[in-house]
């Protein structure tokens, strides 16, 4: 079962967390080949040349050309945190090695941080990820199916209700039926033009998709090659085989998700939410990997300041 080979993988244990990232030097030399992986780039010039000093026990790289002092943090994630790499680097570990979301309480007791540092650190991570996951296109044969945060499956005439904070899942699945890449996405409604954005946003044009017989599907499969229903009749789509996947996907993105998080949170922040879970499902094959590619993706997000890491999903879009 490849589902097992998953779940029984070695992944990264403390004690290599703490070898390879237990210091402040070595989290910055590991920051440093991830934002400068060829050598050191002026990110106001792009010029090489430099000169490197100590002060107030940090390195800053001073460019030959412009003059322009900078340090491995600034103009990434980890710009203006006081926090130590160390510390940033145990919340990476925490939010990519966990099978579920990860709370800000949760956080703040490992780290031994403020609620609020730790919820500035958590968020900031998780729109590095989303930013990761935004330009994911599925491609091949994928399945989609819509569900909701924080109660079950309206039914087909009544999809959804206002409480309840509706996503789209979808599967891209390989030659043999099994699944490779995922995305989850939040629709703000069930007509056919949200649905339509939503496939130009996350179906290569090539793609052919598969889902039920809602109508606004249709709408979305117009935007790719080819587009089949499967019509359910009074069944739901989760009782029937082809949509296997997409539905054990959706279970496991809602358990990750509402056992983590109360609903005014994932209400407002579930575009982070469910990047974080999609995230995690497309680099499932890779636990051990996952920690040096977050730091990576941090590398390589501008700073976000937390009056905009506050502004719920419509605002912020
Ligand atoms: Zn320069």
């Amino acid at each position: 079962m490849p589902q097992n080979k998953i779940q029984f993988q070695h992944g990264m244990s403390l004690s290599e967390l703490i070898n390879q990232y237990g210091t402040e030097e070595k989290c910055e030399a590991s920051l440093q080949k991830a934002r400068w992986p060829t050598g050191f780039v002026c990110p106001a010039c792009g010029q090489r040349e430099h000169s490197r000093f100590l002060a107030d026990g940090h390195w800053y790289w001073q460019c030959s050309h412009c003059r322009t002092q900078t340090t491995v943090r600034s103009g990434t994630l980890f710009h203006a945190s006081r926090l130590p790499l160390t510390q940033w680097f145990q919340a990476i570990y925490l939010v990519t090695q966990n099978k579920n979301n990860l709370s800000t309480l949760s956080l703040k007791r490992h780290l031994g941080v403020a609620y609020s540092t730790a919820w500035r650190v958590k968020h900031k991570l998780l729109e590095a990820m989303r930013q990761r996951e935004a330009r994911r296109l599925l491609n091949g044969v994928v399945f989609a199916d819509d569900a909701v945060l924080g109660g079950e499956h309206a039914g087909k005439p009544g999809r959804g209700s206002e409480n309840k904070a509706p996503f789209m899942a979808a599967v891209e699945l390989d030659d043999n039926g099994f699944p490779q890449h995922v995305r989850f996405d939040p629709i703000a409604d069930y007509k056919g033009t949200t649905f339509a954005a939503w496939a130009k946003r996350a179906l290569h044009p090539d793609s052919h998709l598969v889902t039920d017989g809602c109508t606004s599907f249709n709408a979305a499969g117009a935007q790719v090659a080819a587009h089949g229903a499967i019509i359910v009749g009074n069944k739901k789509s989760s009782d029937l085989e082809p949509f296997r996947w997409v539905n054990t996907f959706i279970s496991n993105a809602k358990t990750a998700i509402t056992g983590t998080y109360h609903h005014f949170d994932f209400d407002k922040y579930r575009h982070r939410y469910l990047a974080e879970a999609q995230y995690r499902v497309n680099r499932r094959f890779d636990l051990a990997s996952l920690v040096g590619r977050l730091v990576h993706a941090c590398a390589n997000t501008t700073p976000c300041p937390e009056r905009w890491l506050r502004l719920a999903e419509t605002e912020a879009s």
